[in-house]
């Protein structure tokens, strides 16, 4: 029942009321869907009956109650219609633009041409040509039971002739009006004739379309269809006033004013009270072609006003659904822009992680840079104040280091004794054996001393093979008993084809001669100490070599072999040379 009620609404009518009646009063019967059918159906029959407020009301409860895709699209295609006889253009436009976001979900195609349709109209009603092409088209393309090429050409004639787009009459219009004939649509037929005749008029084809019109016109009075009647009527009286008839001229403008739509301001309207006027005017009747032109008048601007009311309506819609657009750009925008900003601030700590990285090897390099620097710098240090053969302090660091020591001990009022001392008749195992053998001798001598050194002893080489003790804390007597110890060492050393050997007896024997000063004698000025034992030492070599000398102010010098010191009287040189810090004659 509820399908069949759906299927015959618009061609049988009553038969349709009383289905819906039934249903109505059946109600419990009906499942939730059925339900939501039967109050669109009802909605539907309040519009078809002129009661505009009820059929909105009712659909629009439809739409919001329904969960059904293809109902609530239907519902939304009965309101647009419904909003615009009731002049509600915006909330139609509002209607259209959802309805069109809902199209690509429907596939029900009564729906889906009901929908077509409905667009392609409004846009009509308010001049978008376009647009109405665009959905005329689309009626035409899907072509439910063959009725989208009769109503799709209606629509899409209706705007080329309008624009201007079809400026005469082609094979299209026969081929529309065909489609439509044999559908039995004979209003739509009529309509697409009503279009040519508007392109003859226009083209003052005026025979053309007197016959096209006159042929039909009982057929159009037929439909009771006041829109189309008046349509016919008012082409024909244009026709005619333009073929100079104007008796005929003036009864069918006449006619288009009584077949009107009451109160409804259409074009057909003002061109009849248009003609009217004129043809009032032209035969001096002033007083009709006022009475005309003030009725002319009013309608032109009656129709004005309705279409500038559409097409505004259609233009603030069209701008909002603009500035949404906008909006959802906008917020898209913004979202990129944070989704960007996110992929910054992992690139940032990316970066700074880099930055880390990099200071660091930075920091590494310069540590390692650093320590470099400091290693050869005291490498270059140890060049400085080492010697190189024996790895002894140089003279010049011997010399720095006694200074300081002395300074210390004459601070701490300590004694400190040095020991200068020099290998004997070294040039003969130079001459002997070569100078890498006399290098040798030089380098093992020093190690046998070594052993003796204490912690606070001074050790370097002075000359050739010229050495010299400093001990702090040293007294003259415990001076002398060290450097016997050292001479007994040396002189132990013997040389054979390039080994020094302690203690064998075989080879070329080597000794050294000591002398030794003390501040006890000489006072902490390290000149007048070394100069003095310098002195000493001249004394044991003339006293025969590989013996210790003491300086000493009272006893002059004390020379030693042994543990059997031996005197030697102060000689001139002795005294001499106690001033002389460096060269002693040899
Ligand atoms: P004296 O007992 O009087 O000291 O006799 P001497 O031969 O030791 O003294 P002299 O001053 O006449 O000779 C010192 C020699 O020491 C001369 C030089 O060839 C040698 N000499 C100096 N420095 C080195 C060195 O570094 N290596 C070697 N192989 N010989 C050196
Ligand atoms: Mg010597
Ligand atoms: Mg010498």
């Amino acid at each position: 029942m509820l399908q069949k009620a759906d299927r015959i609404k618009t061609a049988y009518p009553t038969e349709f009321t009383t289905l819906l009646g039934t249903l109505a009063a059946r109600q419990n019967e009906l499942t939730p869907p059925q339900q939501e059918l039967v109050r669109y159906l009802q909605a539907w029959k309040a519009e078809y009956d002129g009661q505009y407020d009820i059929a909105i009301s009712r659909l629009k409860a439809t739409i919001l109650a329904t969960r059904d895709v293809t109902l609530k699209f239907r519902a939304k295609a009965s309101i647009i219609h419904a909003l615009v006889v009731s002049s509600h253009y915006e909330d139609a436009f509002s209607e259209l633009t959802q309805l069109l976001l809902l199209l690509p979900r429907v596939s029900d195609p009564a729906a889906r041409e009901q929908g077509l349709l409905v667009a392609a109209q409004l846009y009509n009603e308010v001049g978008q040509y376009d647009l109405a092409i665009t959905y005329a088209r689309k009626l035409m393309d899907e072509n439910w039971l063959g009725r989208g090429v009769c109503k799709g050409y209606n629509e899409k004639l209706r705007a080329e002739v309008a624009s201007g787009k079809q400026r005469v009459v082609g094979p299209e219009f026969n081929a529309a009006m065909d489609a439509c004939t044999q559908l039995n649509e004979l209003s739509y037929a009529n309509f697409i004739r009503s279009y040519a005749a508007t392109v003859y008029v226009a083209n003052n084809q005026i025979d053309d379309a007197i016959r096209l019109l006159t042929e039909h016109y009982a057929e159009v009075l037929q439909s009771h269809f006041p829109r189309l009647i008046s349509r016919y009527e008012s082409l024909l009286a244009t026709a005619y006033q333009k073929k100079g008839n104007v008796a005929a001229a003036h009864q069918y403008a006449l006619r288009t004013i009584e077949n009107g739509v009451p109160n409804e301001v259409s074009p057909p309207l003002v061109a009849a009270y248009h003609l009217l006027y004129e043809q009032a005017r032209q035969s001096g009747d002033f007083k009709a072609a006022l009475d005309y032109h003030e009725k002319y008048a009013a309608m032109d601007k009656g129709y004005l006003d309705v279409t500038t009311a559409r097409q505004l309506a259609y233009q603030r819609v069209a701008h909002e659904s603009v500035a949404s657009r906008l909006q959802i750009e906008t917020l898209n925008k913004e979202n990129h822009v944070l989704q960007l900003e996110q992929a910054l601030g992992a690139k940032a700590v990316e970066n700074s992680r880099l930055y880390i990285i990099l200071l660091l090897l930075t920091l590494g390099f310069i540590a390692f840079w650093a320590y470099r620097t400091k290693r050869l710098q005291l490498h270059f240090m140890s060049l400085s104040q080492i010697d190189g053969l024996t790895g002894i302090a140089n003279r010049l660091h011997f010399l720095k280091q006694a200074q300081a020591s002395l300074e210390s001990a004459r601070k701490a009022n300590q004694p400190v004794c040095i020991i200068l001392f020099d290998l004997d008749h070294f040039k003969a195992i130079n001459d002997k054996y070569g100078h890498a053998a006399g290098d040798h001798v030089l380098k093992q001598t020093v190690n046998e001393c070594q052993v003796f050194m204490r912690s606070t002893d001074l050790f370097g080489r002075f000359g050739g093979e010229e050495f010299s003790f400093l001990m702090a804390g040293c007294g003259p007597e415990d001076a002398r008993i060290r450097a016997e110890q050292l001479r007994r060492t040396v002189a132990g050393l013997t040389y054979d084809s390039g080994t020094v050997a302690s203690g064998t007896g075989a080879g070329s024997p080597i000794s050294a001669s000591f002398g030794i000063a003390s501040t006890s004698a000489s006072g902490y000025d390290l000149r007048l100490l070394l100069a003095h034992a310098d002195t000493a030492l001249y004394a044991a070599k003339r006293a025969g070599r590989n013996r210790v000398a003491v300086f000493d102010t009272n006893v002059a010098v004390i020379v030693s072999t042994g543990s059997h010191p031996t005197l030697e009287p102060d000689g001139a040189d002795s005294g001499a040379l106690a001033g002389a810090f460096m060269p002693r004659a040899s």
